[in-house]
């Protein structure tokens, strides 16, 4: 059993489909970059597999345990799988650490001396160990982002999806970030990232996802996908980077 297998897994808003038969299984410790143009389905896919969106057809599994089309019982899922966005959606009134413990204790009722262990533990994983009273507005883009990072580990999740996790913030601090993700990915987390990253996604990935008008159009290994790509769209989707 894969720790997250996506079978024939459709999404239309409306008359639009935008996940036109998914099917991808992700084995635990793997680090999948997703690429592809805007608009291919990237982030429905991801927000798909952590239940911000129902699925129409298929099914989704995630350690076993199975979504199908319409189901409303989401929570359970999303608790299992935690998502990271291009905005950092940190409460500005509230400190880094705050904000790392607000959804322990809010979403698992974690009791507050232990979620506020848990957030030192995750802001120093981190990084931000000594930042655990700056508020937002005091913390540079990559530091947002990284107290983001946090809160999600801090929530103990069984995989992590990042979704341009780097795309906002200004090019002096993506490295940053990005090496908080390197260290998750030799840890042995379970990730699967949409990114431009494209240099990353060659060190860091074990396979690449090259999605294309709501298909998985090429997947592969870094090696494969970058260095031999089979179709048109992808080699005209490199040649734009
Ligand atoms: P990507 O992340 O690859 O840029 P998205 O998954 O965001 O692509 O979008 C794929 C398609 O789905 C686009 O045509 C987009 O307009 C549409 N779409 C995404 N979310 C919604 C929504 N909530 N309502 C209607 N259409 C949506
Ligand atoms: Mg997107």
């Amino acid at each position: 059993m894969s720790l997250i297998e996506i079978t024939e897994v459709r999404k239309s808003f409306g008359t639009n489909e935008v996940l036109k038969g998914i099917n991808l299984d992700v084995e635990p410790g793997e680090v999948i970059a997703i690429i592809g143009k805007s608009g291919s389905g990237k982030s429905t896919l991801l927000r798909c597999i952590n239940g911000l969106e129902t699925i129409n057809d298929g099914s989704i599994s995630v350690a076993g345990a199975q979504l199908l089309p319409d189901d409303l019982h989401l929570k359970a899922l999303r608790l299992k799988v935690g998502m990271i966005f291009q905005q950092f959606n940190l409460f500005p009134h509230l400190s880094a650490g705050r904000n790392v413990m607000l959804s322990q204790m809010v979403v698992k009722k974690t009791a507050k001396a232990e979620a506020e262990a848990m957030a030192r533990r995750m802001l120093d994983r981190v990084g931000l160990g000594h930042k655990f009273d700056a508020y937002p507005d005091e913390l540079s883009g990559g530091q947002q982002q990284r107290v983001a990072i946090a809160r999600a580990l801090a929530m103990q999740p069984i995989a992590l999806l990042c979704d341009e996790i780097t795309s906002a913030l200004d090019p002096e601090l993506v490295a940053e970030v990005l090496a908080v993700v390197r260290e998750l990915a030799g840890e042995g987390m379970t990730l699967l990232m949409v990114t431009h990253e494209m240099k990353f996604a060659r060190d860091v990935c074990s396979r690449v996802v090259f999605m294309h008008q709501g298909r998985v159009h090429e997947i592969g290994p870094p090696g494969e996908v970058f260095a031999n790509p089979q179709t048109p769209e992808l080699k005209q989707f490199l040649g734009l980077h």
